[in-house]
């Protein structure tokens, strides 16, 4: 039987199924005396304790095992140890109800749902299971329940769960792990985040599995497209094993291109760099030999978490990162909250249109303290190593103008206080709105260079909301207007003498890769795990080529058009460059 999910962490994985039950607790409810209250509550706090002793320790450990920024998911679990939504919840009912305090904390934890049942974003949901994992951990300790463990596991499995909590994946060896699937999830929970990051396969949002699979079945994994097979045929087998041998040759394989420059035939080189959203990506990508970071999505910073990060750990991170990446640059974004992104405590409110509304450079225009904060920080770095500045969402010079001058009283501040830094530090925007695509040659002038984000201006170009999937099959890169208006934003900035970049998914495609290199891009910023693979397109095709496919397709009037000439003209040969061994 064969589950369609999200592939969450590619790779395949064969093996026996380990079903994880949800853990069940039976709770007796009784109550409690007026005089028993004080020592209830202070029995709940105990099991807090308890729990935050565990935390810190389960965050050492994930420290060492996938690095600081996976281990701040612990750190916002410590922080959840205060949060009034569960503890001063709980305490309350102790005290009003004169609940016992397992039955205090059960009914909390139950009413959690319906606090954040309306709630759309992911993100936001994320938090939720959050709560809910500490909130379990809390009760284990007052039920004085042992702690989840798969010491007793004898052989590797594949991990089925209705859904993992990031303390229990963190928790597991991976050596007794094949991969992970789950009911639940989506690409950017922290389960999701954490596979990649250990680089186990992992498929997430299949709905029913833990039904499905019984503990032993066999299972393969299919962390590339999204697969689980249950109790797989031999014909199936037999197939799956062959790919998993050859995509574990081909990434053996891709390595070797590492310190090859990402160079076409005819001797076109553009820079090639990565998109990360925090420090843990910077392992990957050195280790896969990036050029520096083409956008650094910082709002993740600020995710996850009960207060905003302040100027002094922004620095450290900033700081970090930049020493890392040397010599090569690293462009910072300034925060790019609302649309999808946004954090649980602080107030975006509530809006029709979240991409259309109060977002990324409109919010920080506004909230000018937070957007200076950012800016001491970047500013700070720039001692440390090659940084860039870049704003998001611009539509228009003024709000260049605007954040420009913000920049400059930041500078005069720090120079004032002799704080150092670099003065001339380079300062870019994401092209991604469609009036800058269109005013490109206006902005140019205003401006140090562009980076495309062909995420958002595919969706405000084409009025397709990208995470919407019922209107997905509006959401083309290859639409007459998109390919237009990423053409006009590089001759505008060449026309200008600044260089632009593009570092929208489009970049991490490699048939579009080719594209926006036949459109002259000068630099593709793309997701780490890509990045060998755009390499070796590029390394396989000459620039003129691709120049000429870019011309053609400019001249085309349709979007089936576009993607018929692609299919005949470069589809196939991108699919032989990649399986080429010789390149
Ligand atoms: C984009 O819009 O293309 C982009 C790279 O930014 P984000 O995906 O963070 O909106
Ligand atoms: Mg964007």
């Amino acid at each position: 039987m064969t589950k369609k999910g999200i592939a969450a962490s590619p790779g395949i994985a064969i093996g026996k199924a380990y079903v994880l039950k949800k853990e069940e607790f039976s709770i007796l409810e009784y109550k409690i005396g007026k005089e028993e209250i004080d020592d209830e509550i202070k029995r709940f706090r105990e099991a807090v304790r308890q729990a935050k002793y565990e935390l810190e320790r389960i965050k050492k450990k994930a420290k060492e095992k996938i690095g600081e920024k996976e281990a701040y998911i612990f750190q916002a679990h410590l922080y959840i140890l205060e949060d009034p939504l569960l503890i001063d919840d709980t305490e309350k009912r102790i005290k009003k109800e004169k609940l016992n305090a397992e039955a205090s904390l059960e009914k909390t934890l139950q009413l959690l749902p319906t606090k954040f049942a309306s709630v759309q974003a992911e993100i936001i949901r994320e938090r939720f299971r959050d709560i809910e994992d500490v909130g379990r951990r809390i009760m284990r300790n007052l039920l004085n329940k042992p702690t989840f463990t798969l010491s007793h596991l004898k052989e590797k499995a594949i991990i089925i769960a209705s859904d993992l909590a990031p303390s229990d994946t963190i928790s597991m060896e991976k050596r007794k792990i094949l991969g992970f699937a789950t009911n639940i999830g989506g690409r950017t929970s922290h389960t999701a985040i954490i596979a990649r990051s250990l680089e186990i396969p992992a498929v997430v949002g299949l709905r029913n599995i833990t039904e499905r699979a019984k503990v032993g079945s066999l299972i393969i994994l299919d962390g590339n497209r999204g697969r689980v097979i249950i109790d797989p045929s031999s014909k199936q087998l037999a197939n799956y094993r062959k790919v998993r041998e050859e995509f574990s040759h081909y990434k053996e394989k891709l390595i070797t291109l590492k310190s090859l420059p990402p160079q076409t035939l005819d001797g076109r080189e553009i820079e090639l760099a990565v998109n990360i959203a925090g420090p843990e990506e910077i392992n990957l990508a050195l280790k896969d030999g990036a050029e520096g970071v083409g956008l650094y999505r910082t709002e993740y910073l600020y995710m996850n978490r009960s207060v905003l990060p302040g100027e002094e750990e922004q620095l450290n991170a900033y700081k970090n990162i930049a020493r890392r990446m040397l010599p090569y640059s690293v462009i910072i974004r300034t925060i790019d909250l609302g649309g999808d992104k946004f954090l649980s405590h602080f107030p975006v409110p509530q809006q029709m249109n979240p991409f259309m509304g109060w977002r990324a450079i409109r919010l920080c225009l506004e909230k000018v303290d937070i957007f200076k904060e950012q800016l001491r920080a970047i500013l700070r770095a720039t001692n440390f190593g090659k940084v860039k500045i870049m704003y998001p969402m611009i539509s228009g010079a003024e709000e260049i103008k605007k954040a420009n001058k913000i920049l400059s009283e930041v500078k005069r501040e720090l120079k004032e206080k002799e704080i150092p830094f670099v003065q001339d530090v380079e300062v870019g925007i994401m092209v991604e709105v469609p009036s800058a695509a269109v005013t490109a040659d206006i902005l140019a002038k205003e401006v140090d260079f562009f980076s495309i984000g062909t995420n958002d201006l595919i969706q405000y170009s084409l009025a397709v909301d990208r995470v919407n999937e019922k209107v997905a099959y509006l959401y083309q890169p290859l639409h007459p207007t998109v390919l237009r208006l990423i053409d006009n934003v590089i001759k505008c900035a060449h026309r200008q003498g600044i260089w632009v970049g593009a570092c929208g998914e489009m970049a991490s495609d490699p048939l579009f890769a080719l594209i926006l290199l036949g459109l002259g891009i000068d630099e593709l910023s793309v997701a780490p795990t890509s990045l060998l693979e755009i390499k070796k397109v590029i390394r396989g095709v000459n620039w003129e080529e691709t120049q000429k496919i870019s011309a053609d397709l400019l001249k085309m009037t349709t979007s089936s058009q576009t993607k018929r000439y692609v299919q005949t003209k470069l589809s196939k040969k991108v699919k032989y460059i990649l399986m080429d061994r010789s390149l």
